[in-house]
C-alpha cells in the first residue's frame, strides 16, 4: 500500500488539540487528498473522527468540537490510483488490554506481508490491507510485554522500508522516523506546547517554531503536559536515504527540510539546470506551479551568466549590466485552473490528457512567435509535457525547449510515492533523445543526480534516489539495493540533454 502522505501530532499545556491538529493537517494537503482524519485523547479516553475528502470537507465545527483533550495526531492521506480506499483512512485506532492507541503513517513498509503473517499466527485479525493497522497490532502487542520505549524499538526491529510516524498512545503522543529517515518528520514549539509535523509549514501555520527535524532512528516522545519532549535514538544507521523528490515536487516551498527551504532548493536547482544545460529562448516560462521555483532561478541564472555564443567564439563575455534589458523574458505564458485536481490521479489516459488541457491555457501574447523554455519539476508518464507542448505550438510558439528539474524517473517508487509502474514510465525505457521525440519538443534537458544533492546540501549517499537510478536503500523483492552494491552509475553528473538538433 504507497502511503505518501502528511502526518502530526501536538501536545498542549491547556488548549484543546482539536483545531491546532485540524489546522496542521489543513497545512499539509498537498501531502494527500483522499481522507483526513484527526484522533485525541482526554486523560481518560480516545476520540476518532476520519473521512474520506479533502480536509475543509471532512470536518464540521461539532466534529472538532467532539475531538476533546489537548493531545492527538492528525493525517491526510495521500490518493493512490483507482480512487478512494475508505478503509485505509487514518489515523488508524485501536483499543487493547493496556489502553488505546492511534497511529498516523507516511511512508511504505516493504516487509508487511511477513509481518502480518506473524501477527495472524499470533491471533491477531486484521480488517484492512494497510501496513498501518499492521504497525499498530505489533506495536500493541509489544506494549503488552514492555515500556513505551522498548515496545516502540521492538517494533522498529521488525518494519523494513519507509516510515514517519506519529503516534497517540492513551495521552501520550510521539513520533519516529525509520532509521534511515526516508520521509520527513520535524518538531515545532508552539509556546504553549509542542507539535511533530510532516512538514515545517504545518508548524508556521500554528504561529510555532521549528525546533529541528527528528532524526532518523529517533523516537520523539511529547509531555503530556505539552511542557517539553524526551528524544531517544533508538537506531543509528550510518546512511541515510531522504526522498530527493521531497525537495523536487512533493513537499510544500515554504518547508525547511534538513535545515534548507525548500523554495531556495528548487531556485538552486533552477540555476544549476541552466548552468548545465542552458538555452537561450526568448521566453523562460513556469509550468505553474511546480516549476515556479525552479523556473525562476533558471531564467536568473540566465540573465547573469555570460551571453552564449553560437559561434563559439565568446568574445563578449559579461553578464547583465544595469542599463542592459534582461535578456531572457521570465514570464508566466501557462495559466493554470486552481479548481481542477491533481492530473496525475486520473485513472485513465485519455482522461489525464483531457485533464491537463482544463487545468494549463497558454497565454497567446507571451508565447506567440516565440521560442520559449518551460519548465517543470518532473516528467512521469510524459503526458503533461506532451500536451504542454502542443498547447504551446497550438499557441503559436516557434520553438519549445523543455527543462526539467530532476532526473529521468526510470523506476517505481516502492517508498510511499504514487509513481506510475514501471511501463509507465516515460523514460524507463527510452532515451532523453526518445522522451524529447515522444513529448514533440525541441530540444529537452533533465537535471544531475549530482545537482540534486548540492542544492539539497545533502551528500549522494544520503539521499533515496531509486526512482532515478532503479537501485533502492531497502530490500524489495526483484529489485536491486544501492545500500550493498557498488554506487548507482546511472544518471550521474553527465548531464542529460536532448535536442531535435543533435
Ligand atoms: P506526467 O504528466 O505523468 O509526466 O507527470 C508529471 C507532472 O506530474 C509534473 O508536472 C509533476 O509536477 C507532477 N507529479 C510528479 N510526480 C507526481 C506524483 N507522485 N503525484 C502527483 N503529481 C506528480
Amino acid at each position: 500500500m504507497h502511503e505518501k502522505c502528511g502526518v502530526v501530532g501536538v501536545s498542549l499545556t491547556e488548549r484543546g488539540a482539536a483545531r491546532p491538529l485540524y489546522y496542521s493537517i489543513y497545512a499539509l494537503q498537498h501531502r494527500g487528498q483522499e481522507s483526513a482524519g484527526i484522533v485525541t485523547h482526554d486523560g481518560f479516553q480516545q476520540y476518532a473522527h476520519v473521512e474520506t475528502g479533502l480536509v475543509g470537507d471532512a470536518f464540521a465545527a461539532e466534529d472538532l468540537d467532539g475531538l476533546r483533550g489537548s493531545v492527538g495526531i492528525g493525517h491526510v492521506r495521500y490518493p493512490t490510483s483507482g480512487g478512494t480506499d475508505a478503509c485505509c483512512a487514518q489515523p488508524f485506532s485501536v483499543s487493547f488490554k493496556s489502553g488505546s492507541l492511534g497511529l498516523a503513517h507516511n511512508g511504505n513498509l516493504v516487509n508487511t506481508d511477513d509481518v502480518r503473517a506473524d501477527l495472524e499466527e499470533r491471533g491477531h485479525a486484521f480488517t484492512t490491507q494497510g501496513d498501518t493497522e499492521v504497525i499498530a497490532h505489533d506495536l500493541a502487542h509489544n506494549l503488552l510485554e514492555s515500556d513505551l520505549v522498548r515496545a516502540v524499538k521492538r517494533t522498529m526491529d521488525r518494519l523494513h522500508g519507509s516510515y514517519s510516524l506519529t503516534i497517540a498512545h492513551d495521552d501520550t503522543v510521539m513520533g519516529v522516523r525509520d532509521p534511515q529517515g526516508n520521509r520527513p518528520l520535524c518538531i515545532g514549539d508552539l509556546g504553549d506546547g509542542y507539535v511533530l509535523a510532516s512538514e515545517s509549514a504545518a508548524i508556521d501555520t500554528l504561529g510555532g517554531d521549528l525546533v529541528r527535524d527528528v532524526r532518523p532512528g529517533e523516537l520523539v516522545v511529547l509531555a503530556e503536559d505539552g511542557s517539553n519532549f524526551d528524544s531517544y535514538q533508538l537506531f543509528s544507521s550510518p546512511r541515510s536515504a531522504n526522498c530527493f523528490f521531497e525537495y523536487v515536487y512533493f513537499a510544500r516551498p515554504d518547508s525547511v527540510i534538513g535545515g534548507k527551504l525548500v523554495y531556495e532548493v528548487r531556485r538552486e536547482l533552477g540555476r544549476r539546470l541552466w548552468a548545465e544545460s542552458p538555452v537561450e529562448t526568448d521566453v523562460v516560462m513556469p509550468v505553474p506551479d511546480s516549476g515556479r521555483a525552479f523556473a525562476s532561478g533558471y531564467a536568473e541564472a540566465a540573465n547573469e551568466k555570460p551571453r552564449l555564443d553560437p559561434s563559439g567564439d565568446d568574445g563578449d563575455a559579461g553578464g547583465t549590466t544595469d542599463d542592459e534589458e534582461p535578456r531572457v523574458e521570465f514570464a508566466e505564458g501557462l495559466m493554470k485552473n486552481r479548481y481542477v485536481g491533481r492530473t496525475f490521479i486520473m485513472p485513465t489516459q485519455d482522461e489525464r490528457e483531457r485533464a491537463v488541457r482544463l487545468k494549463l491555457n497558454p497565454i497567446k501574447s507571451t508565447v506567440e512567435g516565440k521560442s520559449v523554455t518551460v519548465i517543470d519539476d518532473s516528467i512521469v508518464r510524459g503526458t503533461t509535457s506532451t500536451q504542454l507542448v502542443e498547447l504551446l505550438k497550438e499557441a503559436g510558439a516557434e520553438e519549445v525547449h523543455v527543462r526539467i528539474g530532476a532526473p529521468p524517473i526510470v523506476a517505481p517508487c516502492y517508498m510511499g510515492i504514487d509513481m506510475a509502474s514501471r511501463e509507465e514510465l516515460i523514460a524507463s525505457d527510452r532515451t532523453t533523445e526518445e522522451v524529447r521525440d515522444t513529448i514533440g519538443a525541441d530540444s529537452l534537458a533533465y537535471l544531475s543526480i549530482d545537482a540534486i544533492a548540492q542544492s539539497a546540501g545533502r551528500e549522494r549517499a544520503d539521499l533515496c534516489l531509486g526512482c532515478v537510478t532503479g537501485e533502492y536503500p531497502y530490500d524489495i523483492d526483484d529489485e536491486t539495493t544501492d545500500r550493498d552494491v557498488q554506487r548507482p552509475a546511472v544518471g550521474d553528473s553527465a548531464v542529460r540533454a536532448a535536442s531535435s538538433d543533435d
